[in-house]
C-alpha cells in the first residue's frame, strides 16, 4: 500500500490551505470531512438509520420528494449530548474509516498519499497512517482566522476547540510539525520542503 502520511491540525490551523499545496505537487488529498459528508446521501440505509433514532427534524424541510440531512440541525442535537453524540459516531466512524482505507488503497502511483482528517488523533483513524504532520498556530490566530472565514464569531470558535483534542497533546503525537503562525506564502514554502524532505526520505527506503 502507498505510504500514507495523515495532516491534521485544530480548527483554523490551515489544513486545507497546506493541503492545497501539496495538491499542486500532484499528491492525493483524501479529506475525511469530504467522505464524511458524502456518506449521508438521500435514501441511503444510513440516512433510514439516523431519522429513525433522531425523527424527522433532522430532515431538511426540502419541495422536493429528496429526503435529505439537515446537517446544522443535527450537529445541533448532538453537540451537548454527549451520549446521542457517541450514538452517532458508533453508527458513522465504521463507516467512514472503511470508504477512507478503500480511497486510500485506490491510489498507486504517487510516492504518497495523504489523509486529511480533522479528527485523526482524536479518533483511532491515525492507524491507517505512516506519519503525522500536524499543521499548528497560536490560539489567537486559530480563532481570528477561523472567525473570519466562517463569518462567527470567537465564541463559537473557541467552544469548538475546546472540544478538539488539546494542543498539547495533538503536538505531543505528531511525528512533524509544521508551524503556521506566518504568511501563506511561508506555510507554502514550508510544505514545498516538507514535501521534498518526505520523497527523499522515501526513496531512500
Ligand atoms: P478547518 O479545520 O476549520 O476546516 P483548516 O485547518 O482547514 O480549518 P484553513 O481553512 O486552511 O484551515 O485556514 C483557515 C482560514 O485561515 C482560511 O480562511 C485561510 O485562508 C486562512 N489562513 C490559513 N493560513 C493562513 C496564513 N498563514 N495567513 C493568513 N491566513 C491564513
Amino acid at each position: 500500500m502507498t505510504f500514507v502520511l495523515g495532516i491534521t491540525g485544530g480548527i483554523g490551523s490551515g489544513k486545507t490551505t497546506a493541503t492545497d499545496r501539496f495538491l499542486e505537487h500532484g499528491i492525493i488529498v483524501v479529506d475525511a470531512d469530504v467522505i464524511a459528508r458524502n456518506i449521508i446521501q438521500p435514501d441511503s440505509a444510513v440516512l433510514k438509520q439516523i431519522t429513525d433514532h433522531f425523527g424527522s427534524s433532522v430532515l431538511k424541510k426540502s419541495p422536493t420528494e429528496k429526503k435529505e440531512l439537515n446537517r446544522e440541525q443535527l450537529r445541533q442535537i448532538v453537540f451537548d449530548n454527549p451520549e446521542e453524540k457517541e450514538w452517532l459516531e458508533n453508527l458513522l466512524h465504521p463507516l467512514i474509516r472503511q470508504q477512507i482505507t478503500k480511497e486510500l488503497n485506490q491510489e498507486q502511483n504517487k510516492p504518497y498519499i495523504i489523509l486529511s482528517a480533522p479528527l485523526l488523533l482524536d479518533t483511532d483513524l491515525y492507524t491507517i497512517t505512516n506519519r503525522v504532520l500536524v499543521i499548528d498556530c497560536d490560539e489567537e490566530l486559530q480563532l481570528t482566522r477561523a472567525s473570519n472565514r466562517d463569518s462567527s464569531n470567537q465564541d463559537d470558535i473557541k467552544k469548538i476547540i475546546v472540544r478538539q483534542i488539546s494542543r498539547k497533546e495533538r503536538l505531543s503525537k505528531a511525528d512533524d510539525i509544521i508551524t503556521n503562525n506566518g504568511s501563506i506564502d511561508e506555510l507554502n514554502q514550508s510544505v514545498d520542503q516538507y514535501h521534498h524532505q518526505l520523497i527523499e526520505q522515501l526513496n531512500r527506503t
